[in-house]
């Protein structure tokens, strides 16, 4: 059923999360493990950030000190707790950084940088490359033994770029591999625009601030910075299998994994999911957050292996590094962990287990505060979700979301729009998909995020938002989805150009252009603020609806089918807007600019008209009171838990077609007389 490895905490899920005992005077530490356990953890990270205090630098550099490490692991072990052991390479020992200076980063403005902060190694060092595995081999020979040790945490939040010259000459390399010869580079990507011809790979630097970049994103030459964030991502990737490696030399079994993060964009994790047992992430969501874009990440993270996730850290109660460190009210933080687990987590980790005394993360959250007790409104509302975690045990884990509707997420289209000078500062890839996704979300309907290559048969719809590389591979992939009967919904900004960012000839969105049966001749950039009415025939012709930000100028051959065309009083009022097509066995569905809320329930109507319940995986049992979210997880023997939680903070109905146990109560629900059920603010149920 999964092709993951996922650490257990014997007959439950992980419960607990990072802890820094390190931070803590040593006496404090036994009543760490008291309250712990009253608050049913059952497993701590430990680890994340010790290499200073591992490798101290004298009397040489070879000399390591794991005594601190050792009392650490001897207290959480006779607390009967698992362990997850991190590497410790997340943060450079100040030493080192003096000692060999290629292992700091030089930035985007070409700058060298001295010791501090974090997460910030130069992935081509040879110092880094050599110290970093070396540490994850030594704490792994001395760690891997342990009966309680169930997972390896690389590194942390891995993430950045470096513009040294090791990277340029590790990029050059790079690039050597990827294309061969240099007149192939040139051709590739359209060096002679503005005079850009190489003569030698010696030539090419990192698109940084001395050079061909316009900003982070941006460079004359959009190749340059596209194929920089593939090499980066590559490096990066490169940096934690040498760790992995050493690791598995004292470690075959235990799984070995990193922490992601939300709405990123630096790496591809696709690629880098490959290179995972088990994919783990780390949630934290901003007040304003909507519960959709939080379920559409934890969607795509379930989607890196098709498989379930590891939801290694959230707070629980408060971050300290946003703007507006709002607290989770009652409930919430519960809600948000069962919503994880709804959507593929098979552990609820957090950030932290006590409290930072001092340093930047003073006003992060912890499950013991300050004042170092349980008699606090986070500690009790911890407890209880870990109890009714264990009261679960280990039932729903490796199960999965049956989805029938898939949508295509593709780190290089996002770095290709973020790379292009135009049309629209306005146009932003995470809100383009999470469009769609929020309105599949309303209405129930589970998604599986996708990338562009995967196999597409078993889905009855796919929705591909501003896929704007589309290279061979894909194009044969989505033609032979379609050609097979499946639907395909493409916009504006799709198609537009090949892997290196060279514009596909033929009109965009060629080579898909017969699909959807439209090219579009111009596109408009909608001035801020401003909205251009839509007019659907048809259903859906009674919602205002409205789109903005870009607006294609459609050719249509003549047989395709326009559902909603341009309103107002601009030229191409009267234009097509939103089209349907057949093309093989299936249908090509266009939408040419940025529809609004109205105008995306008029297009998803259109999408899945004729599609039943089960045809798009939902819960055909349950009904509920708009604003619930409803998530089905399906176990290999055809179990169904169907989650129904409110993350509005709102309340709301539940009602249902046939009996089902509330696993949380142990109650019977549904049918007879009880078939509606009050969910409270923030409450939660799942149905078995
Ligand atoms: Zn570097």
């Amino acid at each position: 059923m999964t092709n993951a490895k996922m650490p257990t905490a014997g007959t439950s899920i992980l419960f607990g999360g990072d802890y820094n005992p390190e931070q803590w005077p040593r006496q404090t530490w036994d009543e760490d493990m008291r309250l712990l356990k009253e608050a049913h953890v059952n497993s701590v990270t430990l680890n994340v950030f010790s290499w200073a205090l591992l490798q101290p630098g004298q009397p040489d550099e070879d000399t390591y000190d794991f005594t601190m490490l050792d009392d650490i692991v001897d207290t959480v072990t006779k607390a009967g707790l698992t362990i997850v052991m991190a590497t410790s390479t997340g943060a450079l020992p100040a030493w080192m950084t003096l000692k060999h200076p290629d292992i700091n980063r030089v930035d985007f403005q070409g700058r060298r940088h001295r010791h501090g902060g974090r997460h910030n190694a130069c992935p081509s060092s040879p110092t880094y490359r050599k110290f970093a595995p070396k540490l994850a081999g030594l704490i792994a020979k001395r760690y891997a033994h342990l009966d309680n040790l169930v997972c390896w945490h690389i590194s942390n939040e891995m993430s950045g770029y470096c513009y040294c010259d090791n990277c340029a000459a590790a990029f050059r390399v790079w690039l050597q591999s990827r294309y061969k010869t240099i007149e192939a580079l040139n051709q590739a990507w359209t060096t002679n625009f503005w005079g850009h011809t190489y003569h030698s790979f010696e030539e090419i630097f990192p698109p940084n601030e001395l050079g061909d970049a316009v900003d982070e994103n941006r460079s004359l030459l959009p190749a340059l910075t596209l194929n920089y964030r593939r090499f980066m991502s590559d490096a990066m990737r490169g940096v934690y299998k040498l760790e992995a490696d050493a690791v598995r030399k004292y470690d075959a079994e235990t799984p070995v994994t990193t922490n992601f993060m939300l709405d990123f964009k630096d790496f591809d994790y696709f690629e880098w999911g490959k290179d995972l047992d088990v994919v783990s992430w780390d949630c934290y969501p901003s007040y304003d957050t909507a519960p959709s874009a939080i379920a559409m990440w934890h969607d795509l993270m379930r989607g890196l292996k098709g498989a379930p996730f590891m939801l290694m850290e959230q707070t629980p109660s408060r971050a300290n590094w946003q703007p507006f460190n709002s607290l989770k009210r009652p409930g919430q933080m519960r809600a948000q962990s069962f919503q994880a687990m709804a959507h593929g987590a098979d552990t609820i980790q957090f950030f932290q287990m006590r409290r930072s005394q001092a340093g930047c993360e003073k006003f992060h959250g912890a499950i013991i505060e300050n004042d170092g007790t349980s008699n606090t409104r986070v500690f009790r509302e911890t407890a209880q979700l870990g109890a009714e975690l264990g009261g679960l045990g280990t039932q729903i884990e490796g199960s999965n979301l049956a989805a029938r509707v898939a949508i295509v997420f593709d780190w290089q289209s996002w770095w290709g729009m973020l790379g292009s000078v135009g049309p629209s500062v306005s146009l932003d890839y995470l809100t383009e998909v999470n469009r769609y996704y929020a309105e599949l979300y309303r209405r129930h309907i589970p998604v599986d995020m996708v990338r562009k290559t995967a196999d597409l048969s078993g889905y009855a719809a796919v929705l591909a938002p501003c896929l704007y590389m589309v290279d061979e591979a894909t194009a044969a992939n989505l033609r032979s989805y379609v050609r097979g009967g499946g639907r395909l919904l493409a916009t504006t900004m799709s198609s537009i150009t090949n892997e290196d960012d060279v514009c596909h000839l033929g009109g965009a969105p060629s080579p898909l252009r017969d699909i959807f049966g439209v090219w579009a001749e111009e596109t408009d950039a909608v001035a801020p603020d401003v909205s251009v009415p839509l007019e659907f025939a048809g259903a859906g012709a009674d919602r205002a609806a409205s789109g903005s930000i870009l607006c294609d100028v459609l050719q249509v051959d003549s047989d395709t089918r326009v559902l909603a065309t341009y309103g107002g009083q601009d030229y191409y009022a009267g234009a097509p807007a939103v089209t349907e097509h057949d093309f093989g066995e299936g249908r090509g569905y266009y939408v040419a600019t940025m529809p609004d809320t109205a105008a995306i329930a008029s297009v998803i109507d259109r999408l899945v008209e004729g599609l039943s319940a089960s045809e798009l995986g939902e819960a055909s049992d349950v009904t509920v009171t708009d604003g619930l979210e409803v998530t089905t997880r399906v176990a290999g023997d055809g179990t169904r838990y169907t989650f129904v939680i409110d993350l509005a903070g709102k309340g709301g109905e539940v009602r249902l077609a046939a009996p089902r146990t509330d696993l949380l109560t142990g109650r019977e629900v549904g049918g007879g007389a009880e078939s509606t059920l009050t969910l409270e603010r923030f409450g939660v149920v799942i149905l078995k």
